[in-house]
């Protein structure tokens, strides 16, 4: 199987390599082939080529099986936000579930964010002058109706509930939004809620053990997910997965964190999110060995986290990012 590989910016080609050293010991164990194949993405290579995303590695992205990204820096919105477009990455899943590491008070947090990933003010559409700012708010209802679609299929598995974001007292295209989304959830057999989105920043923070699937636009979507990180505890532990009806690229929530050691970067979120990818690809290709792959990952992680010996500093320990992968590879080789 053909895995494109963004290496990223700042702490990105640190925690990549620690996520591709975890998938080579995890195929070997279960017997499936991953080729990794590089491709160049992000602002390096934006200074030496000129373009943050050369045309080459779009197209390898494009022919590959799934795609595991690291964080981009500045050229984020010529890489991510332009591959979400262009391959229709139009599900961005970023599930939130305690870990050993999490506060106390939110020790039994287990939700997910489905965040609309290609309409919203990210598309993009602005005009700039002298003395003014515009930027278009686009929804579209076929938009609406498809996340709707994956936010209900998730909860159908889940605790069955639905939690519509938006901020439809203050703009009708939130109206839209939420209506388009109601219409769809109608048809599966879920409680449905919606709540703005400032109360819904409030509850996460007081009570965020009352969600389950939280449905968002795009940018509401970016914002809480970093507020569900802090809940969780850290950035680096936060996995996330774009989908489409023909494509996949996982990718940790958190960016190139510039003002970090790469050495030292917690590189849990970008493992999970190659356990997501192992899910994903499993559940396309009906191998079961892939799913289990992908839990036998996380319960790795739960594993070394629960120990706690090998931490990064993030996570209040002093390990390194390659200390840590080699600690989730020694359980994996010992069957946890
Ligand atoms: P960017 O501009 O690319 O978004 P940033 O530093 O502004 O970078 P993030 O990368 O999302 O934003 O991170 C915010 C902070 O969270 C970082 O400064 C760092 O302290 C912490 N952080 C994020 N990811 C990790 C990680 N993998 N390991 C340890 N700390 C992290």
């Amino acid at each position: 199987m053909k895995i494109a590989v963004i290496q990223g910016d700042g702490i990105g080609p640190s925690v990549i390599s620690a996520a591709i050293k975890v998938l080579e010991a995890i195929s070997d164990k279960y017997g499936f082939q991953l080729d990794f194949v590089m491709t160049p993405a992000g602002d390096k290579i934006a200074e030496e080529q000129g373009e943050p995303l050369p045309k080459d590695s779009f197209l390898k992205i494009r022919d590959s099986d799934a795609c595991l990204k690291g964080p981009i820096g500045e050229t984020a919105r010529d890489v991510i936000v332009f591959l979400r477009r262009e391959l229709d990455l139009y599900a961005n899943i970023r599930p939130f579930k305690s870990l050993p590491i999490t506060p106390k008070i939110y020790r039994d947090v287990d939700f997910v964010v489905v965040r609309e990933n290609t309409e919203d003010l990210y598309k993009g559409i602005e005009d700039v002058g002298d003395n003014y700012a515009v930027a278009m708010m686009i929804f579209t209802r076929k938009g609406c109706e498809r996340i709707a679609k994956i936010a209900g299929e998730m909860a159908s598995e889940r605790k069955k509930l639905v939690t519509i974001v938006h901020k439809s007292n203050i703009l009708d295209s939130f109206k839209f939004f939420k209506e388009s989304c109601m219409n769809v959830l109608r048809d599966f057999d879920l409680k449905v809620e919606d709540m703005y989105v400032d109360n819904a920043a409030y509850q996460l923070i007081v009570n965020p053990m009352r969600f389950d699937v939280i449905l968002t636009p795009n940018m509401f979507g970016d914002i809480l997910s970093d507020e569900a990180a802090g809940i969780i505890g850290t950035l680096g532990v936060c996995p996330s997965a774009n989908i489409g009806d023909n494509h996949g690229l996982f990718e940790p929530v958190h960016g190139a964190a510039p003002s970090i050691d790469p050495r030292y970067a917690n590189p849990t979120a970008t493992i999970l999110s190659a356990a997501m990818m192992l899910e994903w690809l499993g559940k396309r290709r009906e191998d079961r060995s892939m799913i289990d792959a992908s839990r036998e990952i996380q319960s790795s992680i739960e594993s070394v986290l629960n120990e706690g010996r090998t931490l990064t500093p993030d996570m209040g320990g002093n390990a390194s990012t390659m200390d840590f992968a080699e600690a989730i590879i020694s359980r994996i080789l010992s069957g946890n």
